[in-house]
């Protein structure tokens, strides 16, 4: 087969180290937009838009440290390397994913400042029709493929919602995604709108330069965390004015700056509309397993489940799709999975999630990773990840001051201990 891989992230990488591995004869070509490969992991100091006129695709910050513990980001077949501390720098990523890239011998099938603009369906041929701009050379060519991968990430595009009041606000409004180094905050007043992993991080990294930090959120369980002083924790902003924000419990503050940590939407801007995938609330739909598009089932959309060992489900969601994709495996007939999609979508109804948190695995990571395992007959994820993962999250949210420090080792594939 040939096989196109858009981006170069941790989800990329893998995507072509299965299709490069000798287990099956395929061409494959991985076009990257920027000029280095890691994704989300590469830092630039720049915001907005880079020399070619793109969107900066990173939404990395100076001085982040991982949220995971390195025993669960590593690669089935490629565990980041032993060494004392588990939660790592962004650069020890970066340079896990470049060790994983030559170890693999990947690079040479990656094209560097490629910029994939348009993907097209097969119509009479039975080829997809990707087009690419070559930005170093400003030239656009379309080349054809048997299937394509989508591996573009999901924390590119920022979600700021919509607050009364916005246009008027005489300060500062920056989305995290545009957040680089705590300075830009030095001796400011700031609400932090959302409290997800991004929020809880930033409102603390940032309370050492700004003055007051206003953590505001719609949480219903208390934060256990105790933050510096000069970090309170409010209600909603439901409205600006010019100088002030207002609060949903009708309280207001005067602030300098309004941070939105308000997450990221799905966007895929290069498929055409004849792909057949949609964004509707943030769940993109229609897809098997969070996976393959039920309309184009050689069209794989990588990566978008989220609460997740996110490398090695990478891997995961390649090989389930590659055994798919050579025939070991055959895709249930199209109605088959449309009611597969229905039926997770009206359990986690019933649960009270909102569209948005359709693809959230969390706890559910490790029925995830099983069925996927089960349906292909590959080789499962080890439980101890799903497990090491679920503890490590609820130390975040209890100690988000001193969670880093904690150090774990894996025993076996079942246990792990803290040391
Ligand atoms: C601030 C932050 C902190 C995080 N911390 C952690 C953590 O501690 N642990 C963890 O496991 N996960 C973390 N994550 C999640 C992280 O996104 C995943 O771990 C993983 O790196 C995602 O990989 P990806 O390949 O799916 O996407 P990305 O890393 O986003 O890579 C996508 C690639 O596609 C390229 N691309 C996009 N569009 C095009 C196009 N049209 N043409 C060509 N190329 C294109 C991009 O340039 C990019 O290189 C964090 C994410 C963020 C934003």
């Amino acid at each position: 087969m040939k096989i196109a891989v858009i981006g170069a992230g941790a989800a990329g990488l893998a995507a072509l180290r299965h299709c490069v591995s000798g287990a099956y004869d395929d061409q494959v070509v991985c076009y990257e937009k920027t000029d280095q490969i890691g994704g989300t992991w590469v830092y630039r100091e720049e915001t907005g838009s880079d020399r070619y006129g793109l969107q900066i695709h990173t939404s990395m910050y100076k001085s982040l440290r991982t949220n995971l513990p390195k025993e669960v980001m590593g690669y089935p077949d490629y565990p980041i390397p032993q060494r004392p501390e588990s939660y790592l720098s962004r650069t020890e990523i970066l340079d896990f994913l470049n060790a994983y890239c030559d170890h693999f011998a990947l690079r040479s099938h990656i094209r560097l400042l490629h910029h994939v603009e348009l993907v097209e369906p097969p119509a009479g041929d039975r080829k997809w029709r990707v087009k690419v701009k070559d930005l170093q050379r400003d030239a656009t060519v379309v080349e054809s493929f048997d299937a394509v991968m989508v591996c573009n990430g999901h924390y590119f595009e920022p979600r700021t919602p919509k607050v009364s009041g916005q246009d008027i606000f005489a300060g500062e409004q920056l989305h995290s995604h545009d957040y680089r180094v705590p300075e830009v905050f030095n001796g400011k007043t700031v609400v932090v709108l959302g409290a997800g992993p991004s929020g809880m991080d930033l409102a603390l990294e940032i309370s050492g330069n700004a003055n007051r930090v206003i953590l505001s959120h719609h949480l219903t369980e208390t934060i256990h965390t105790v933050f510096p002083e000069n970090v309170v924790q409010k209600s909603d902003v439901v409205g600006l004015t010019e100088h002030e924000a207002i609060f949903a419990d009708d309280s207001r503050e005067q602030v300098d700056v309004v941070f939105y940590c308000t997450g990221y939407k799905y966007s895929f801007p290069f498929l055409a509309e004849s792909c057949g995938v949609q964004v509707d609330s943030n769940m993109v739909t229609p897809l098997w397993k969070h996976l393959v598009s039920i309309e184009n089932p050689t069209l794989a959309l990588v990566g978008l489940p989220f609460y997740v060992c996110a490398f090695s489900m990478f891997d995961l969601q390649v090989r389930f799709v590659l055994r798919h994709w050579h025939g070991e495996r055959r895709f249930p007939a199209r109605a088959d999975m449309l009611r597969s999609e229905a039926e997770e979508a009206a359990k986690r109804a019933e649960r009270g999630l909102q569209k948005r948190h359709f693809h959230m695995m969390g706890p559910e990571q490790g029925d995830y990773y099983d069925d996927l395992a089960n349906i292909a007959g590959i080789t499962p994820l080890l439980p101890v990840l799903t497990k090491l993962h679920n503890e490590s999250s609820m130390r975040f949210l209890d100690d988000l001051v001193h969670y880093r420090q904690d150090r774990y080792k894996i025993l076996d594939d079942y246990n792990f201990v803290q040391l």
